[in-house]
């Protein structure tokens, strides 16, 4: 039987890889809902101003009042910033495009990578009897596909960085970089920072070089690249324009079961980190 774990702060994952169009909010989405589908109580912070996690869980534009800006910029609480969305235990912080102008805007502010990580520190207060001071296991963090002031804090906020890698012929391009950043934040900013591991996406079986590229993959990264492939699949891809997460909009099709089997190993991962 599953060992009941005592509820501690949150495990904060940054799902981050420079490049554009790899899966990260596809992940964050339904990853997250994973997790919250396996009982885990779940927040995902939208941290790029194309603001696509947001749309993807049935955040409309009109509706974001607070937003990450806020938070990052005027310091308001993660409690005030989370909303609820359609999918039980689990709440997002939507972001919009005045998140483009952080970097400007904290170029003179204090403690300026440590902003997301300074507000998940008082997460649970809202200043009434009786509140959670941990009311989530998992924060996911949607970063934009750069390496600026955003990113930064969402590393420096993180426990661990979650890799979504396109299997696709460019994959391994820019990783580099990616892991010279993750090692440069790992010496300045936050020391326990790990890799919790990479997620092959958009995985097409009927393609040689997804599996050339996939077998690489592993043969560079070994254990750190989960046993869990994301396949290109149309329901996944669908989904957003829902405004669903796709294991709402077809739980039973192959993106959703993959995300599932994702879930468990995020989590089992986590088990095992906490155990040692
Ligand atoms: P990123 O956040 O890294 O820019 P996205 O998650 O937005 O990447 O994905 C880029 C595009 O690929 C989106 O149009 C998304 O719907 C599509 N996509 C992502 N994962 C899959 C998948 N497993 N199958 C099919 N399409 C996918
Ligand atoms: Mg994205």
């Amino acid at each position: 039987m599953a060992k009941v774990l005592p509820k501690g702060p949150a495990r904060v994952l940054a799902v981050s890889n420079q490049k554009g169009g790899v899966g990260k909010t596809t992940t964050a989405i339904n990853l997250g809902t994973a997790l919250a589908a396996i009982g885990e109580r779940v927040l995902i912070v939208d941290m790029d101003p194309q603001g696509n996690a947001s749309t993807g869980l049935g955040v409309p534009r009109e509706t974001r009042r607070i937003t990450i800006y806020d938070v990052i910029v005027d310091g308001r609480s993660v409690h005030d910033a989370a909303v609820p969305t359609a999918v039980p235990g689990l709440d997002i912080i939507p972001a919009d495009a005045d998140m483009s102008g952080v970097e400007i805007e904290l170029s003179q502010a204090d403690r300026r990578s440590y902003r997301l990580r300074d507000a998940l520190a008082g997460q649970g207060q809202n200043g009434s009897a009786g509140y959670d001071p941990h009311p989530y296991d998992y924060v996911l963090i949607d970063c934009p596909p750069s390496l600026n002031l955003l990113t930064l804090n969402a590393m420096a906020a993180a426990d661990g960085v979650l890799v979504p890698l396109q299997c696709e012929f460019f994959a391994l391009e820019g990783l580099t970089q990616l892991m010279k950043t993750i090692e440069m934040v790992r010496q300045s900013l936050n020391p326990s920072l790990e890799i919790q591991g990479l997620v092959l996406t958009m995985y097409d079986r009927r393609n040689a070089l997804s599996g050339q590229v996939a077998a690489d993959v592993r043969a560079h990264f070994g254990e750190k690249v989960y046993e869990a492939v994301i396949p290109r699949n149309v329901r996944v891809s669908e989904a957003p324009s829902f405004g669903k997460p796709v294991l709402i909009y077809d739980l039973k099709c192959t993106g959703s079961q993959a995300y599932l089997r994702l879930a468990k190993e995020v989590v089992g991962r986590e088990r095992r980190r906490l155990a040692a």
